[in-house]
């Protein structure tokens, strides 16, 4: 599908795609010195929008970079592309990043910016029911020790993600020393003795919205929940196994290195159930 008469919003301005133009010289280019973003749109109506703005915020805070302009501008203008745009079903990216300045390790010393983002339509999702499940293969978490930043730079990601799809399975699991900490793009549930059970956010697993919305849910249907490192083996024989994203919302695992996992679903599907309640009540 050709894309570039689509609308990008860039350093205040919407233009089409084909006219947008970024520097070589640009330091998400050079040095991928910047952050990102990744908004869910149902029926039009973006998701979450504000955890994800104040996500951005921080992301941007951790690498010494202020947002150009207040996260309620910010906001104003993403409805505005897609009003402009009649998005439906679909994904805002968004991408912050220190700008165009010549090629130097150096910060300029004045703070310049890039920010732009613009909308990719996306399939709607399955019902619960019909969610397909997915396959992990394990990669070696060799990732930097500040995952909680939502970084442009990805290529560890990207490398295991091309691994784990040319062996057959959707996605690749990061184990680090011994536990699970996330996957390439989604975070990671297992259910333990009923216990729902993910690594806790820090150096190695990014504080997923969606991930946070599910723990929310589960409070309310009082399942109890436990945020620890989770060893591979226990992960593995865990009752229930599943990935979450904004794109993906939740996908049951059924194999991991081509070996069945997770012998069942009732939870996941509870906490499915609940996640859909809440886009339904947020885009009503
Ligand atoms: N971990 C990583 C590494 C990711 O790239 C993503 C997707 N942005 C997630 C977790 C899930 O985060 P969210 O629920 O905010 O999409």
């Amino acid at each position: 599908m050709n894309h570039d008469d689509d609308l990008i919003w860039l350093n205040g301005e919407i233009v089409p795609m084909s006219q947008a133009a970024i520097s070589p010289e640009d330091r998400g280019f050079q040095f991928a010195d910047g952050v990102y973003e990744v908004i869910r749109l149902y029926a039009g109506r973006p998701f979450t929008l504000d955890q994800h703005l104040a996500r951005l915020e921080r992301s941007a805070a951790e690498i010494k970079l202020a947002l150009p302009i207040p996260t309620a501008k910010l906001k104003a203008e993403m409805l505005r592309l897609v009003a402009q745009a009649a998005a439906g079903e679909g994904m805002i990216y968004a991408q912050l990043t220190r700008g165009h300045a010549p090629r130097n390790h150096l910060f300029p010393e004045e703070q310049r910016h890039t920010l732009l983002f613009y909308i990719r339509p996306l399939d709607p999702l399955p019902g619960v029911d019909q969610t397909p499940h997915v396959k992990l293969l394990t990669a070696t978490d060799d990732r930097w020790q500040r995952c909680f930043i939502k970084s442009i730079a990805l290529l560890p990601n990207v490398l295991a993600k091309n691994t784990a799809v040319a062996a057959g399975a959707d996605e690749a699991v990061f184990v680090d020393h011994g536990h699970v900490t996330e996957c390439s793009a989604s975070n990671v549930f297992a259910v333990i003795n009923g216990i729902l059970t993910t690594c806790p956010v820090g150096p190695k697993v990014l504080p997923g919205i969606t991930r946070a919305v599910l723990l929310e849910c589960a409070k309310e249907l009082n399942i109890p929940v436990a945020e620890r490192p989770i060893p591979e083996n226990e992960a593995r024989a865990a009752d229930e196994l599943f990935i979450t994203s904004t794109t993906r919302e939740i996908s049951p695992v059924s194999h991991w290195d081509d070996k069945p996992v997770g012998r069942t679903t009732t939870i996941t599907k509870r906490l499915h159930h609940a996640l859909k309640q809440r886009v339904a009540a947020a885009i009503r």
